[in-house]
């Protein structure tokens, strides 16, 4: 700090502190996976995944890191590998960030379960049928999907001071737009994670109170880092397996207004105004294994006892008509034949009244 700048800070009564704040410092070198990356550069690389039953596997990223120095955000995409708007708008959001003018640095994961995406698989990697974000903290002496997440809670949780798990409706869900706000219990901490929610601009924010507590069985990827006192967030935006231009400009625009908001990029946040607050869900499964053929569309307005869809046996006989538990949003819903016992047919949100 120069005498001219101290000497401004003592004129107009701003503690030192805050008039270092200012001044960011500079940035100091990244290392990940063995990858060193200097400050005010960008580079990717690859995080091994051992093998082990004779199949390993790698995490593509790429570290952005800030010419001064910040927070360390962590965007995730790919956890579900059926799932692109949210790993497309990376590869985006990699070309439209500056190193230069970047404080602190963003390590993106492309594609965090590459197996999944190579063998275009919903739900579950193709190694060991288990869901990636079912399974953290992982297990480095696990199967394919707990040693991948042994990984990124390693590599990326461990380092990032903010996260967030980018998903959106998996290769057979009809999803609109929404981010869970988990809660911790923590009021400041969630006053943080609340502030990410509306920051990254998404319409509906789910309340979401039913994460459990215990690390060891932490489950998700978003809860994984909140357990270890890092704020996440997790957001959905894109359905169906397609591409669509709007659900990655929603990405796209999410990520970039929460650099914003945690002062990495120059600007302001756009934050949501007046989201639509959700404060109960339930994600009601199928009893049967047969064909689902929807009756309502992702975000109808559903009531209680509504049928939402209907399921029958293969060879297309009736078997149910499944009806929403409660009044409210059609977060999601199945839009492909399939159903298997189980395994989720659709998701309901309560609007909180105000
Ligand atoms: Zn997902």
């Amino acid at each position: 700090m120069s005498n001219r700048r101290i000497r401004l800070a003592r004129l107009v009564g701003v503690p030192l502190v805050i008039a270092l704040g200012v001044t960011a410092a500079a940035g100091a070198d990244f290392v990940i996976g063995g990858t060193r990356v200097k400050a005010g550069s960008i580079a990717s690389g690859s995080l091994p995944v051992p093998g082990r039953d004779g199949a390993g596997t790698e995490i593509p990223y790429t570290v952005v890191n800030g010419a001064k120095s910040g927070k360390v955000l962590a965007l995730v995409a790919g956890v579900h590998a059926y799932e692109y708007p949210p790993i497309l708008s990376l590869y985006r959001l990699k070309t439209l960030i500056d190193p230069k003018a970047l404080r602190g640095t963003i390590v993106m994961v492309h594609i965090a379960n590459l197996p999944s995406f190579k063998k275009r698989t919903i739900y579950y990697g193709p190694d060991d049928w288990k869901n990636l974000n079912r399974v953290f903290p992982g297990d480095p002496e696990g199967t394919m999907s707990q040693r991948i997440a042994a990984v990124l809670n390693r590599e990326i949780v461990g380092r990032a001071d903010v996260l967030i798990d980018m998903h959106c409706g998996d290769g057979n869900e009809a999803l609109i737009p929404y981010t869970y706000w988990m809660i911790s219990g923590d009021k400041a901490f969630d006053a943080k994670t609340r502030d990410l929610a509306l920051a990254f601009g998404l319409p509906h924010i789910i309340i979401d109170e039913t994460r459990g507590r215990d690390l060891k069985d932490s489950k998700y990827l978003g809860n994984t880092a909140i357990l270890q006192g890092k704020p996440a967030i997790t957001t959905e935006a894109g359905f169906l397996g397609r591409t669509d231009e709007e659900s990655i400009g929603l990405n796209v625009r999410g990520v970039l207004s929460v650099l914003r908001h945690l002062g990495m990029v120059a600007g302001a946040p756009e934050p949501v105004l007046d989201p639509v607050w959700i404060d109960k869900y339930e994600v009601v499964t199928s009893k049967w294994s047969g064909l689902f053929a929807p009756r309502a569309g992702m975000g109808s307005f559903v009531r209680e006892g509504q049928i939402v869809g209907t399921v029958t046996d293969y060879h297309g006989a009736w078997k149910e008509d499944v009806r929403a538990p409660f009044t409210g949003i059609l977060l999601y819903v199945i839009g492909t034949p399939p159903c298997n016992e189980g395994e989720p047919l659709f998701e309901v949100g309560r609007v909180k009244e105000k």
